[in-house]
């Protein structure tokens, strides 16, 4: 069997994590966290770095930091994860879902602006697969309206923006707020995991205390008030070092694992790209602003029954293969609020997307012998 998904771990993580042991604190914030976010600022010039329990945390800071109140508006697309809209949900706000565009799962940042109220508060785009969303058509958006944009980049870790002035931008450094996951699914890991990075600094004294319980306990902690106390909502956000341990391990073999990951993702396209020439099915479009981080390879069959037909041959060959996002404006639990327009390119590639195994150890053999079969299912 060749499964979805498959952890990879460096091999230096159990040290790791020994060493954080033996270092006597393990709870957050401890020597390896401080590493993390060290490792993460300088690398991509993100201006704060936190890390969470999860990108699902990290999501629900940033609704809690930009005081998302009851009644506010939120816009988002429709094929993403519970999570981009549950964060805000919790706090009370409307969720405006914007479609994706016809041959890019993203967010269609043309039409957005016409979803735009005097109670939108703010836009949140997932840069799906790890590719970017058209961000300076968003950030101009939200310039105009005065709106937060924050960046749901639970996979786009390592990819990277282009922008009109040319100038290259790591994702995650572009909205006032962003926030990656670690999750095992993703391209790196800590289990559960995730991130915020904060990149607009009137909003990092405060995420910290939201991150501590609502305390002021990390100005304690640096010295920098003498005892702490609580002095705003918050929760516990923050993984134990531990976890971040365990994290640090992978981000010292990020370089190795993006690499592994693009060769693996290349061998895909190039075995695909005759099914994709004889319109049998799509496969991803790298937009010109944007990098492909190989978070994940999909193909998008003709419609729902095909798909379905294609997941049972693959499983029947023992691979598998798994769709994903029932586009979240059907969902049982939204599906009766929703009052917005038709979204058929979100339905599209909520019937119509196929992940394919991509993992660090799958090997070529393992990715011909899925290439095969696809295109033994398509008849060649
Ligand atoms: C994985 C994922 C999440 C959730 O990440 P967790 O770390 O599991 O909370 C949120 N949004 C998107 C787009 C994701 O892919």
């Amino acid at each position: 069997m060749i499964n979805f998904n498959k952890p990879y771990f460096t091999g230096k993580e159990t040290e790791y994590i020994q060493q954080a042991v033996q270092g006597g604190k393990i709870s957050g914030d401890g020597i390896y966290t401080k590493k993390c976010h060290q490792f993460f600022e300088s690398k991509y010039g993100f201006k704060k770095c936190l890390l969470t329990t999860s990108c699902t945390d990290a999501l629900e800071m940033a609704a809690i930091l930009i005081d998302i109140k009851e009644g506010d508006e939120v816009i988002m697309p429709s094929f993403t994860f519970v999570s981009t809209a549950n964060a805000f949900v919790l706090r009370g706000a409307n969720i405006v879902f914007a479609d994706s565009y016809f041959n890019n799962p993203n967010i269609d940042a043309d039409a957005i602006e016409q979803l735009i109220t005097p109670k939108t508060k703010a836009i949140v785009v997932v840069h799906y697969a790890g590719m970017a969303c058209d961000m300076d058509k968003i950030i101009e958006l939200a310039n105009k309206y005065k709106l937060f944009v924050i960046e749901d980049a639970a996979q786009a870790i390592d990819s990277f923006y282009t922008n009109k002035l040319g100038e290259i931008k790591p994702l995650g450094s572009i909205g006032h707020l962003a926030a990656f996951s670690f999750h095992e699914t993703k391209n790196i890991i800590s289990g559960e995991g995730g991130m915020l990075v904060i990149n607009d600094e009137q909003f990092i004294e405060r995420a910290e205390i939201i991150r501590e319980k609502g305390t002021n306990r990390s100005k304690f902690f640096r010295g920098e008030v003498d005892k702490y106390g609580w002095v705003d909502i918050g929760s516990s956000f923050l993984p134990s070092d531990i976890i971040a341990a365990f994290l640090y391990a992978q981000l010292e073999n990020l370089e190795n694992i993006q690499d592994r990951r693009k060769e693996i993702w290349n061998f895909y396209f190039e075995g695909l790209k005759t099914l994709e020439e004889r319109k049998l099915i799509e496969l991803p479009k790298i937009q010109n602003y944007a990098t492909n981080n190989a978070h994940m390879f999909y193909i998008v069959c003709k419609d729902l029954e095909e798909r379905t037909a294609l997941i049972t041959h693959l499983k029947n060959n023992n691979i598998g293969a798994v769709f994903h996002y029932l586009s979240l404006h059907k969902s049982p639990f939204f599906s009766n609020k929703y009052k917005g327009l038709e979204l058929t390119n979100s339905d599209k590639f909520a019937d119509c997307i196929v992940r394919l195994p991509l993992f660090f150890e799958l090997t070529k053999t393992q990715i011909q012998l899925i290439i095969n079969k696809i295109n033994e299912f398509y008849g060649n």
